[in-house]
């Protein structure tokens, strides 16, 4: 089972350490060179670099496949439950596995609450919109309360202990701490099935922190957009719901307009995914409207914070 270009067979340690100097550290990369740029690059010879290529794209299932086989690849998606049947309903049912979800919106907008939420959840047996699953928890802005986790877990009448013990949680220092932090995520969730949910709150904090203003906005993307397609990759390998969440600045005469003009930059939006934007109302409200996804229906609906968590 190839997952990492560590894992492609019969190449040596020497040829994978040309391949990563080359800059083609990932299967994503090796999947779409050509033969001929990869034999130059790398210093190997063309029949090597065909043969890496190949077994790279079969790796990542990269073929032409049937209307019908997407179909099954899609039936096999899984869902959790936000706690508000109206944001569900926005969501086609739910949070899904194998599939990046962002939540972005303003400072109180409800990402951190939904993160929360989400975490137990996903705990929830199937028949109660779980999978009975556990969740590991990234936090960038030190934001993570465990009361809340404890007021939500109550609410649900979960065995509150059972609950805390099911999320991982950790604190990430910095960008690079947070890419390695996801590096090694690989091996935590290939051990433990029963991970089904990662959280990031926020991935995108520490980038703009360290990577400030127009003059780094190149070196920005260009490790967020590794970092965003290395999470992608864990939701698909390993059938995970990954959710994402970015802070942007409150725009409300943009709220009907481009989005991506609102969220002031192009940050995620080369990344496949579902994209979620949410949006202060009156008192505990909140809006949540889903933005660009092919397969789900334009709109919005309300939902609210409680103290017991998200719901209608
Ligand atoms: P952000 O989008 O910035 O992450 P949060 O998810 O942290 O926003 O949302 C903060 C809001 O969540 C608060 O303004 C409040 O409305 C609600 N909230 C937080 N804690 C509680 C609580 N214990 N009871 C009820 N509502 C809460
Ligand atoms: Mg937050």
């Amino acid at each position: 089972n190839v997952k990492s270009i560590n894992d492609l067979s019969g190449i040596s340690q020497t040829v994978i350490n040309k391949l990563i100097e080359a800059g083609y550290s990932s299967l994503e990369a090796l999947a779409v060179a050509s033969p001929q740029d990869l034999s130059i690059a790398a210093g190997i010879p063309l029949s090597t670099a065909q043969k890496i290529i190949k077994e790279a794209r079969d790796a990542l299932d990269i073929r032409f496949k049937t209307a019908l086989e997407i179909k099954k690849e899609r039936m096999n998606v899984r869902k959790i439950t936000t706690g508000s049947q109206a944001l569900d309903g926005l969501l086609g049912g739910g949070i899904e596995t194998r599939t990046m979800t962002e939540f972005f919106g303003e400072f109180g907008s409800g990402k951190t609450q939904l993160c929360h939420q989400l975490s137990v959840n996903v705990q929830l047996p199937p028949e109660k919109g779980g999978l009975s699953g556990k969740a590991v928890y990234i936090d960038t802005e030190g934001t993570f309360r465990w009361e809340r986790i404890e007021n939500m877990a109550k609410a649900l009448g979960l065995d509150i202990d059972n609950v805390m013990n099911n999320i991982y949680y950790i604190r990430a220092i910095n960008t690079d701490h947070q890419i390695a932090i996801v590096d090694d995520l690989q091996e935590l969730v290939s051990k433990d099935p029963s991970i089904k949910l990662i959280i990031v709150d926020s991935v995108t904090s520490h980038f703009r922190a360290e990577y400030p203003g127009r003059e780094n906005l190149a070196v920005r993307q260009q490790k967020l957009n590794k970092h965003l397609h290395q999470l992608t990759r864990l939701a698909e390998v390993y059938d995970i719901a990954v959710i994402i969440t970015n802070q942007v600045m409150a725009r409300p005469d943009m709220f009907y307009g481009d989005p991506t003009v609102a969220v002031g930059g192009h940050t995620l939006y080369h990344v496949p995914g579902i994209r979620v934007q949410l949006k202060k109302s009156r008192g505990n409200r909140r809006i949540a409207r889903v933005v660009d996804a092919p397969h789900l229906p334009e709109g919005e609906v309300v939902f609210a914070l409680t103290e017991e968590g998200i719901r209608d």
